[in-house]
């Protein structure tokens, strides 16, 4: 069961409360160039991305946030270290979400001008724990970044917020050693309403990375913890949309977009179909219908194996067999069994 948490509207997407857990991601450019940020953006958005953060590591990328705004249509969110002087000005900028941690900015005048700003122009602030810069005394206390480490971090932070009148929070406590993340997250969710950004850090590349964050972030999911996720690739931020989503699908979190489920191919396949499914795939991405496609090795098992499938192939033996809920539908030449399945999906 999902445990409700309050409510955080950032840019227009609503996260927490009983919305859907939304998609987001992070640009790899360089902020400061604002032609190619904004482009990764677009394509991000092509894919379904929600939320979008960008690195301000300086002035000239905070300036920078204003114009990026302007040109994309999904909210924009500063990922900010220490200097609160950039969080004034990404939230002068027009930014949706600011990230940083308020232990990290010095002074308690200083954070307060940033919560003062941030209740002006409604921004809320993502506190983002991460296992590899914890603060000191809660290293050393700890000696690792285990769970309650990370949580006693992440509390840390909330208190300063919340002396403050500020509620608009989100947290994110990430690390890359998954059963420390559960761990930590599970915690946290038992403690607090505030709504978290789940999500495995320095998960690695395209493939690695997808495995680790499935299981992290499916196994968060599954338990009803998580409002908005992140999967972190060492790749083009547009595979983590994608990774995104399958996730959600696989537990029935979302019902967008095509599934394809293909069978592993046995002694009675008789195509290539390995090249097909992979083939199948890479077409059916762009598709926001929920429909679910087949690509199955045989005709005698296949339809009836992948019977949930809207529409389906099976290889028989020099020809294609195209499908749909089990029923066979028509023959079609082996050559052109790529072709003859996209034909049906667009008539789906
Ligand atoms: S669908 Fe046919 S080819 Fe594929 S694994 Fe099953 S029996 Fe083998």
């Amino acid at each position: 069961m999902r445990k409700i948490k309050r409510v955080v509207n950032i840019g227009g997407v609503l996260i927490g409360g009983d919305n859907p857990v939304a998609i987001q991601s992070m640009c790899n450019t360089d902020t400061r160039n604002v032609n190619a940020t904004v482009n990764q953006i677009s394509a991000l958005e092509d894919a379904g991305c929600e939320i979008i953060r960008v690195a301000v590591p300086d002035m000239e990328a905070a300036a920078a946030v204003g114009k990026i705004k302007r040109r994309i249509h999904i909210p924009l969110v500063a990922d900010i270290h220490f200097d609160y002087r950039l969080a004034l000005e990404v939230m002068k900028q027009g930014v949706d979400k600011v990230r940083i941690n308020p232990g990290n900015i010095g002074d308690k005048e200083r954070v307060k001008q940033v919560v003062d700003m941030a209740k002006e122009h409604s921004v809320p602030i993502r506190i983002g724990v991460n296992g590899g810069s914890l603060e000191k005394p809660i290293l050393e206390k700890y000696k690792s970044p285990t769970a309650d480490a990370l949580v006693e971090s992440a509390l840390g932070h909330v208190k300063i917020l919340h002396e403050l009148d500020f509620y608009d929070i989100v947290v994110s406590i990430k690390v890359s050693d998954v059963p420390q993340m559960l761990k930590a997250y599970q915690k946290f969710d038992e403690i607090s309403d505030i709504p978290l950004h789940i999500g495995v850090t320095e998960a690695g590349t395209v493939k690695q990375g997808t495995i680790k964050s499935a299981v992290g972030i499916g196994a968060l999911l599954s338990q009803g913890i998580g409002d908005t996720m992140r999967v972190s690739l060492t790749g083009d931020p547009v595979e983590e949309i994608a990774a995104a989503y399958s996730i959600q699908r696989v537990l029935g979190l979302r019902q967008t977009g095509a599934e394809l489920v293909s069978c592993p191919t046995c002694g009675r396949t008789r195509i290539d179909l390995i090249s097909i499914a992979n083939e199948v795939e890479k077409r059916i991405q762009s598709i926001k219908k929920p429909i679910k496609v087949a690509v199955m090795g045989c005709a005698v098992n296949g339809p009836g194996e992948a019977r949930g499938a809207d529409i389906g192939i099976a290889g028989g033996d020099g020809v294609g067999i195209i499908f749909s809920h089990g029923e066979i539908l028509r023959k079609v030449p082996q050559d052109k069994i790529v072709e003859e399945l996209m034909k049906e999906i667009e008539r789906l």
